[in-house]
């Protein structure tokens, strides 16, 4: 039998084939961007959760849902789209209720008012399997707007919006680990996992001041590895810029967790964007009109390969799955 590729490869090999229009981006960016009918372009994404896999049976339905919307809201912010709406899939398990429908979509519902999107159509069927929710989200931007993966310039600075790492930690705290927190930091990493805050109002804003960008779903590590694999380039960032809560240096603080874990931990679902550093100015005042915090951690660079720079001048290695410090 062949061996079987990872995630990345199986896509390249599979599916990027059947992708050849423009639209797809080569399927290596956050979303593809659709020719539209008039002054705008239509931007497109999909993203599941699987029980078991992504979500817990117990977790609150509710929430579930919400996580379910917002995770594709964010990509559609990556690219500076705004959203419009959404198509559901939901494959039920035999032992499916009702009340946990109900509660499913009263989180939906919530989010449809936060976000200002509707459900426009989707398809349910029955599975032999876990519970598998898949939602594509349509959004629209500028024609010519939208913001890829692959545009950044050696030089350019990069920004990530909010604190990095909570997410990864809060999954930690779920799991009934980090009891060394207090109560309050260990209730903000959980509700930093199973909450993302989509950067909406920052998203559809980017085009004009970002050459890239990409939402921090698999790591602040590995999400710029993404945007430098497709910009052609490296990246240098200064490990003390990189913005962290409270709570997270609480945990690094304690020992209990390292700079490593909260640069490589997943799901936070900030914004990571780079911009030539003359637009430093430009950015700060941006940070005030949408009130969100973004901050400076490095920048792009012709040397290949993500490099992370400690306060004592050492290099973070970022090791397969993995970091050592030396
Ligand atoms: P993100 O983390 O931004 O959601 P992913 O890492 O999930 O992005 O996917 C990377 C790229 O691969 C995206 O362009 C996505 O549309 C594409 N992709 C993933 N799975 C498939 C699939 N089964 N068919 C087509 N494209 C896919
Ligand atoms: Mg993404």
């Amino acid at each position: 039998m062949n061996k079987r590729p990872d995630e990345f490869e199986l896509i390249a090999t599979y599916f990027a084939p059947l992708a050849a229009d423009p639209s797809a981006l080569g399927l290596t960016d956050d979303a593809a961007v659709l020719p539209g009918t008039g002054t705008d372009e239509i931007v497109m994404t999909a993203d599941a959760l699987v029980a078991g896999v992504h979500f817990l049976p117990d977790d609150p339905p509710g929430q579930v849902a919400q996580k379910l919307l917002r995770v594709n809201l964010s990509d559609l912010a990556a690219k500076g789209a705004t959203p419009k709406a959404y198509l559901l899939t939901v494959a039920l398990p035999a032992d499916w209720t009702a009340d946990w429908i109900g509660a499913f979509a009263d989180g939906l519902a919530r989010d449809q008012e936060t976000y200002g999107i509707s459900l426009v159509g989707g398809d349910t069927v029955s599975t032999p399997g876990p519970m598998t929710l898949s939602l594509t989200a349509v959004g629209s931007v500028a024609a010519g707007c939208a913001v890829r993966r692959a545009g950044a310039k050696a030089g350019d600075r990069i920004w990530v919006t909010g604190t990095i790492g909570d997410a990864a930690l809060g999954l930690r705290v779920l799991k009934g680990q980090l009891a060394g927190l207090s109560q309050d930091a260990r209730d903000f990493l959980a509700d930093r996992f199973r909450l993302p805050q989509p950067r909406v109002t920052l998203g559809p804003r980017l085009p004009g001041h970002a050459t890239a960008a990409i939402d921090v779903s698999d790591g602040l590590i590995a999400d710029l590895n993404h945007v430098c694999e497709t910009s052609a380039l490296g990246a240098l960032v200064r490990a003390d810029g990189v913005p962290l809560s409270g709570a997270a240096r609480q945990a690094l603080g304690g020992g209990e967790v390292a700079i490593g874990d909260l640069l490589t931990g997943g799901d936070d679902y900030e914004l990571l964007f780079t911009a030539p550093a003359d637009r430093h100015d430009d950015i700060a005042e941006l940070a005030d009109a949408v009130s969100v915090p973004l901050t400076e951690i490095g920048e792009m660079t012709e040397a290949r390969g993500v490099h992370v720079a400690l306060a004592d001048g050492s290099e973070l290695e970022i090791a397969d799955g993995g970091y050592r410090h030396f």
